[in-house]
């Protein structure tokens, strides 16, 4: 084959050999792993459409369509196959067990609760904590530190529970698609006075998805209109079938509020389990695990709570959790009690990081403080990389002309501020999904845990963005700044209201589209000549209305001669009016048309917003 000559230009191609480029690669790493001169790249991706400079991250189908090009096959490896291969080079594998069967002790199932919205998540998870915490002699006075653990007995066993303090499938799926998966069981809460809804069933599909089994937890059993039997048909439907009625899943009656049954729920999760699941871990070796949140305490400096998957944490390790490293300089139980160690299942804040990680993102105890460095740094490059290439919009010189063409596309540019990173992640996650056509899209520009800075209304400004502040404030002179420059800040603290508002924002960008609506016809019966105003005809309005401010067109043996005419008066025996119906008659004058004629029916129409779906 041709070297391709586009432009006149050639370019040395390869013999179909896979070229492995990181996700969010730029056009000089294509051109040092393929030999080729990066300028030839840029050049090419012109031609082809395309406008990036050399150093700047493409995405996949951008690395894709140059591998097309010049014949090799680009495989793009994905964040997860990268950072196993950083942390290969350092020698740790991260994910899997040390030694062998005899080296593994139970660990607690680890369990999200999810639901439809004021179906009692939270409600349950505070009865839950409540009720059931480890240490009772701690008061029952817990903080929120992202996850919690409780006990339960079965069978004279106590046996331990780890719940994620952090209600809904949204924080489940932005970890999930980080490639980590904390949940061992979810718990699906279903009101048992309204019963599966549209949200119950997104929940279902996550938890399905992702293999996880589910404990169905029908609650608000204490309201008089509860129908515990319907939630349990209901389901069936969707393949959840209960053990009562011959399948697997089990389905307890609660009322979070009464707490009743709680136990009983328990006892369930710890069941199901034993039953679907072999959880266990290695006690012994470096801890390795998830970040279930993380956020900047203004005395603390970067918290994070972690959920130790395997080994035991202890404080002085040297660790790395996501992009972040540092020494574990204290660790805090969900009472706020200092802890030394933190074994498999084990919920804990840990202070000392040098920055704050992502939710999801995991965590390993290494060898000492330079290679918890190191590997952090690595990290942080790389983050930086697939952060440019997901935020670069891809624009080609089609969509430029069609944007042309169609006045222009538009972008909604949006700053996000939460105050954990959890938040933040299942926002920015939610708000990728929006989808209301090619015409308009969102693009965050920014993002990060903490309160909205003089900073963040800087970028704001400088890029006409609004900022979304998630459980968040302004500081300092934020406020005063964002008035001055009109920024417009938008507070709130409900991830689906963030979304519907900005999706109807979305929707008030693109260009209202219209349709016609029909009022009336009225049918001319005779002409009057006013030297003043020109010719009035005389109408019977036949169906509908004629309103003095509608536009109208002129009919005659069923063809429009004129169209898109307006009323210069509309009158009722001899007053104006603003509008005549159905079997009254009428006068009226049409603006710069007087060809009108007996027998000519005149039409009344508007022109309607069609609202979005
Ligand atoms: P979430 O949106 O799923 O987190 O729901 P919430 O936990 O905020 O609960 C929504 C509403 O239902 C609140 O007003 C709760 O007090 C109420 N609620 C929750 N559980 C029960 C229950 O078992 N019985 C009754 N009667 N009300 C409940």
């Amino acid at each position: 084959m041709e070297a391709p000559t586009l432009g006149g230009m050639r370019v040395r191609k390869g013999n179909g050999e896979t070229l492995r480029l990181a996700r969010g690669a730029s056009l000089t790493d294509f051109a040092e792993k393929a030999g080729v001169d990066a300028a030839q790249l840029v050049q090419m991706l012109f031609h082809l459409g395309e406008m990036v400079t050399a150093t700047e991250s493409v995405n996949d189908a951008t690395l894709e369509l140059l591998g097309e090009e010049l014949n090799y096959v680009v495989e793009v490896v994905s964040p997860e196959d990268e950072d196993r291969e950083l942390l290969e080079s350092f020698d740790i594998e991260f994910g899997s067990d040390e030694g062998d069967e005899s080296d593994l002790v139970v660990r607690p199932p680890v369990v999200t609760v999810m639901g439809h919205v004021d179906h009692g998540k939270t409600k349950l998870l505070d009865a839950l904590r409540g009720a059931n915490v480890v240490d009772k002699e701690a008061g029952g006075i817990t903080q929120h530190i992202g996850a919690y653990q409780v006990a339960t007995d079965v069978d004279g066993d106590e046996r331990r529970i780890t719940l994620i303090d952090t209600p809904g499938h949204e924080a489940f799926t932005a970890m999930r698609a980080r490639g980590a998966q904390a949940t061992d069981i979810a718990i699906l809460v279903v009101a048992a006075d309204d019963g599966v809804m549209p949200q119950t069933v997104e929940a279902l599909n996550h938890a399905k998805a992702a293999g996880v089994p589910i404990v169905v937890a029908v609650n608000k059993i204490d309201k008089p209109d509860s129908d515990p039997t319907k939630v349990r048909g209901q389901l069936t439907e969707y393949g959840l079938v209960p053990e009562e009625y011959g399948g697997d899943s089990m389905f307890v009656d609660v009322s979070a509020k009464s707490e009743l049954n709680l136990d009983k729920l328990l006892e369930a999760v710890v069941l199901t389990a034993d039953a679907s699941l072999d959880l266990r871990a290695n006690p012994t070796q470096d801890a390795q695990g998830l970040v279930v949140e993380a956020h900047l305490d203004r005395g603390r400096g970067p918290t994070a709570t972690i959920l130790v998957q395997r080994g035991t944490l202890r404080v002085g390790d040297s660790i790395v959790a996501g992009p972040a490293h540092g020494r574990v300089r204290a660790m805090l139980d969900e009472h706020g009690h200092e802890i030394t160690e933190a074994d498999p299942g084990r919920p804990a804040m840990v202070l000392g990081l040098s920055s704050v990680p992502g939710a999801g993102q995991n965590f390993l105890v290494v060898d000492d403080d330079r290679m918890a460095r190191q590997i952090a740094e690595k990290r942080e490059a790389r983050e930086r990389a697939a952060m440019q290439a997901k935020r670069r919009v891809r624009r080609t010189l089609e969509d430029f002309m069609k944007s042309m063409e169609q006045g222009s596309s538009q972008e909604l540019n949006l700053i996000l501020k939460g105050d954990v990173s959890g938040s933040v992640e299942a926002l920015e996650d939610a708000l990728s999904q929006i989808d209301v056509g090619d015409e308009v899209g969102i693009r965050v520009i920014d993002r990060g845990v903490g309160a909205i800075t003089e900073t963040n209304v800087d970028l704001a400004a400088a890029s006409d963005a609004i900022i979304i502040g998630f459980n968040v404030r302004p500081q300092g002179k934020a406020t005063e700044m964002a008035d001055k420059e009109g920024v417009e800040i938008r507070y709130y603290s409900v991830i689906y209201q963030a979304i519907d508002e900005i999706e109807a924002a979305l929707k008030g960008m693109l260009k209202p589209e219209y349709e016609e609506a029909t009022l009336g016809q009225a049918e001319i019966r005779a002409i009057f000549r006013s030297s003043k105003v020109g010719n009035i005809a005389g109408c019977m309005v036949t169906s509908g209305s004629i309103r003095r401010n509608a536009k109208v067109r002129v009919i005659r043996d069923s063809n429009v001669i004129a169209d898109n005419l307006d009323l210069l008066s509309l009158k009722r025996e001899k007053d104006d009016a603003s509008e005549v119906r159905e079997g009254f008659e009428c006068g009226l004058v049409l603006r710069n048309f007087q060809d009108i004629k007996e027998g000519d029916v005149v039409e009344a129409f508007e022109m309607r917003e069609i609202p979005r779906g």
